[in-house]
């Protein structure tokens, strides 16, 4: 049996007076108004902790709108045990049955949730309505509903017979749990990591960055009610090194599908290197981490075309996208336009809370993000090598704002050329238009990270050019476009180099890695 390829999940615009639109002001309303106490889930149990964490919208830093209870070491090895004792009923399930769950969830967001999801998106991780629904409704729908599809068609996938022989290849999952970790950045990562896994077969301890419970919790709520059974996904909030102390130390540790930091995701694979002996088998590790992408313009680039690339790329969910626009090398012939247009349009952009529905650009996720931020670009007022064209001010009396920032250098090294920064700060770099083919050298050598990028031409000799030389730059690759917002089905995603294992974030690439094949032989 197979599942047929799904449509993706049309986009609601949310429009002024659309009926949408007065849904989703009277979700956030309410769930403004509940302040919930949110348990963890190990098991059949909801289990709460007298270490109640609040939660504050990035944009509205002292309104509280719930609690969470954080776990420790006890509670990681709790969740273990539910995930191994659910462990053997999940797996011999019939696959229809398995699947039909996670169908059944996407149906309940896309019908039912929508905007519960898009609510808890838009007030905990500070996005607006527009990027909420891309993420929290559709992207996480498309995860489902298409891993569904890719699935069935890799259990299809069957080795050759021949008279008095018959051969088999079962598509088991890993033997052991699977631990997903997952960053605030899309609910959607959230909603695919611990489910793509989990659709094979595995059973799973999923852990969310602090600042992504109170959607993940939402999500929870959404598999369980559409018969996920308990201990199969266990959803824990602990510190990064309990989790790691218990999980990577545990013999029935059967891998990792992580998205975060390059270098938690570096920690990752020398703590499981060093307990290598411990494993039954050998873990898979699957992760997307860091970007520093980049947008480079040929000379007969189509200068609008480079404006929305990079208004859009760098500022959309105040650029804290693996995927965000941070570097741009522009020609020096369209130079002086392309700077104007984009000061104008980042001057055009409106900044504040998400409750109100006009503002483009909204708060970073918290305080140490800000902070972080904020370091870059004072030093970039200082340095003799920056010039910041536009933005620069910052203030958390509020929530934690800071206003897009569009910084030139004459040094292709400078720092905000070369570091990921995760907030709204766009660096220039203009180059003699005659020198484009060493500028693509440049942009391959800048940085360690291989996630996404795009080139901008009409001459198609140069995007040839480009599309060559920055073979091994960019997992994904954008010709013409922003280098964000990979729709699944569509544009698988995932990066190469210190960006992570490449296993494309929805398709079989990655479904492959949480299954382990066993190949029967018969002869007659
Ligand atoms: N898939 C997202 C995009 O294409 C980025 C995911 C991430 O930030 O990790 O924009």
């Amino acid at each position: 049996f197979s599942y047929p390829l799904p449509a993706n999940e049309p986009v609601l615009n949310y429009a002024p007076g659309s009926k949408e639109r007065e849904q989703l002001k009277a979700t956030l309303a309410q769930l403004k108004s509940e302040q919930i106490e949110i348990p963890m889930y190990i098991g059949a149990e909801k289990v709460y902790t007298k270490n109640r964490v609040p939660i504050h919208p990035p944009h509205e830093r002292n309104f509280i709108l719930g609690y969470f209870s954080r776990g420790d070491k006890k509670h990681v090895q709790q969740a273990i045990d539910a995930a191994l004792a659910a462990k053997e009923q999940w797996a011999a399930m019939s696959w229809e049955n398995r699947a039909n769950i996670f169908l059944k969830a996407a149906d309940l967001i896309a019908t039912k949730y929508r905007f519960h999801m898009n609510g808890a998106t838009m007030l905990g991780q500070s996005k607006n309505a527009y990027q909420a629904e891309i993420d929290s409704a559709c992207e996480i729908i498309d995860f489902l509903r298409f891993n569904v599809h890719y699935l069935s068609e890799i259990y299809k996938q069957q080795p050759i017979s021949s008279p008095g022989m018959h051969n088999r290849v079962e598509y088991r999952p890993l033997e052991g749990f699977v631990l997903a970790v997952t960053p605030f950045n899309f609910t959607a990562i959230g909603g695919n990591l611990p489910t793509s896994a989990a659709m094979c077969g595995n059973v799973v301890v999923w852990k969310p960055a602090d600042t992504q419970v109170y959607s993940a919790q939402m999500f929870m709520r959404i598999l369980k009610e559409a018969g996920l059974p308990d201990g199969v996904i266990n959803l824990i909030y602990v510190d990064g090194p309990e989790l790691g102390d218990v999980c990577f130390n545990h013999k029935d540790f059967a891998g990792v599908h992580f998205t975060g930091s390059t270098c938690v995701f570096n920690t990752m694979w020398e703590t499981i290197g060093r307990n290598i002996g411990k494993y039954k088998s050998y873990p898979r590790i699957v992760g997307e981490t860091g970007g520093k992408d980049f947008v480079i313009a040929h000379k007969s680039a189509d200068p609008d075309v480079l404006v929305t690339a990079l208004l859009r790329g760098a500022f959309e969910y105040q650029g804290q996208k693996c995927s965000a626009a941070s570097r741009a090398y522009i020609p020096s012939n369209i130079a002086k336009e392309v700077k104007k247009k984009l000061v104008d349009g980042v001057r055009s952009f409106k900044m504040g809370t998400v409750e109100d529905f006009s503002n483009f650009i909204n708060a970073v996720i918290d305080e140490k993000s800000f902070d972080k931020i904020k370091g870059y670009i004072d030093r970039a007022k200082k340095d003799k090598d920056a010039t910041i064209l536009v933005g620069g001010d910052y203030d958390k009396k509020e929530g934690y704002f800071i206003s897009p920032t569009i910084i030139e250098t004459k040094n292709p090294q400078y720092v905000t050329m070369c570091e990921e920064i995760f907030g709204p700060v766009l660096t220039l770099y203009v180059y003699p238009a005659n020198q484009f083919e060493k500028t693509l050298e440049l942009v391959n050598q800048t940085s360690p990270y291989a996630l996404t990028g795009s080139i901008i031409a009409t001459d198609r000799y140069a995007v040839e050019l480009a599309t060559q030389k920055l073979s091994n730059a960019a997992g994904n690759f954008y010709i013409n476009d922003k280098p964000t917002g990979a729709v699944v089905g569509q544009q698988p995603f995932g990066g190469g180099r210190a960006s992570g294992t490449n296993d494309k974030a929805g398709s079989m690439l990655n479904l492959y890695r949480w299954l382990s094949a066993r190949t029967i032989k018969e002869t007659f």
